[in-house]
């Protein structure tokens, strides 16, 4: 890292441990008392009973757990959010049966293009990739070049060789597809002029935020972004401050849903500074950006945030969202469905 982006860290780093009455000194002289937490979102959409076989519904239920798990034994490690978050992360990019890494939707070419983007909250360090092929888990990529460039975001063939030279796996691109996202793609290629069937807008993109021992948050998010999309269409997912935001003095955020709308309504960093300019609580600025700004305006979605003391807001404005947590008290919490007796 430059001299100077490595003052301007460590400033960023005392002003918010400072704005946020956090001594980081002090925090990991007591490891044990200060709260861990993560929670993770497995996208938004028109997830209805009725259209889950029970299987499905129980290899969605599983891989949530696991990425929960391995996300909160990171924490429970002494371990960083970005590794609690890439941790879950790439199990969800593993699991075909979400909108990332393999599984991940086709483009109008038949092709999967995925995009990730990944922030952590003590220093606004960001990494992101989009249009990216081939690469097994995009969140590792988007995490090297948070790590390893002086940029945040990098795209298509650039990214991929930036990839290669960092030794990320790579899968021939027939791994990444799926019969489900096949079949898909063959039924909105018929009906081109029709909308997506309610059973289409699913959109099961992958998002993570945690809170680690030393008082840090970080975000990061994943996705193929949406069925039949063309001519390199990138949605909100891998754009910081759009799908994914972290900042110590307010909160973590990912998002999923219909990423034009998020991309033009800034919404993670949107609630973020709601929290931090405006006083707002995190569920209350959640709450207004979800079911206010974004229904307003004819966006459907939901978002997963986090705030420096381990509270958890998962608002969203569909009839499901595949989500996940461990808060500070330690307890699983997974749910699919928007009704209470979920
Ligand atoms: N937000 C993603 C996009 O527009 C889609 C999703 O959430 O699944 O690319």
């Amino acid at each position: 890292m430059p001299i100077r982006c490595l003052t301007f860290a460590l400033a960023l780093v005392a002003s918010v441990a400072s704005a946020t009455g956090m001594n980081p000194a002090s925090e990991s002289a007591e490891p044990s008392r200060a709260p861990i937490a993560i929670a993770l979102h497995g996208g938004a959409g028109t997830i209805r009973r009725e259209d889950l076989t029970a299987e499905r519904e129980a290899a969605i239920r599983g891989a949530l757990e696991e990425a929960a798990r391995a996300g909160h034994a990171v924490l429970g490690e002494g371990g960083p959010a970005i590794e609690a978050v890439t941790a879950a992360i790439v199990i969800l990019e593993d699991a075909p049966e979400f909108n990332a890494g393999r599984g991940a939707v086709l483009t109008a070419e038949g092709r999967v293009e995925m995009d990730a983007s990944i922030m952590t909250g003590h220093d606004l360090q960001a990494g992101a990739v989009a249009s990216v092929r081939g690469i097994r888990h995009p969140i590792l990529a988007a995490r090297a070049v948070l790590e390893h460039s002086p940029h945040v975001m990098l795209v298509g063939r650039g990214a991929e060789r930036f990839a290669e030279s960092r030794g990320l796996q790579f899968m021939p691109e027939e791994w990444f597809v799926t019969e489900f996202r096949t079949e898909q793609l063959r039924r909105i290629r018929e009906d081109a002029e029709a909308s997506l069937a309610p059973e289409d807008r699913w959109y099961s993109t992958v998002g993570v935020v945690a809170l680690d021992r030393d008082g840090n948050l970080a975000a990061g998010t994943s996705t193929g972004g949406t069925s039949n999309k063309q001519w390199g269409r990138v949605g909100d997912s891998p754009i910081i401050g759009a799908g994914t935001y972290a900042d110590n003095r307010a909160c973590a955020v990912s998002a999923t849903g219909d990423g034009e709308y998020f991309i033009r309504w800034a919404v993670a960093h949107e609630i973020c500074a709601r929290v931090r300019l405006g006083d707002e609580e995190l569920d209350a600025a959640a709450d207004a950006v979800v079911h206010d700004v974004l229904v307003e305006a004819g966006a459907g979605g939901g978002v997963i945030a986090m705030d420096p003391g381990g509270r958890i807001a998962m608002p969203f404005n569909t009839p499901g969202m595949y989500r996940a947590s461990i808060g500070t008290d330690g307890e699983l919490d997974i749910r699919i469905y928007a009704d209470p007796d979920d």
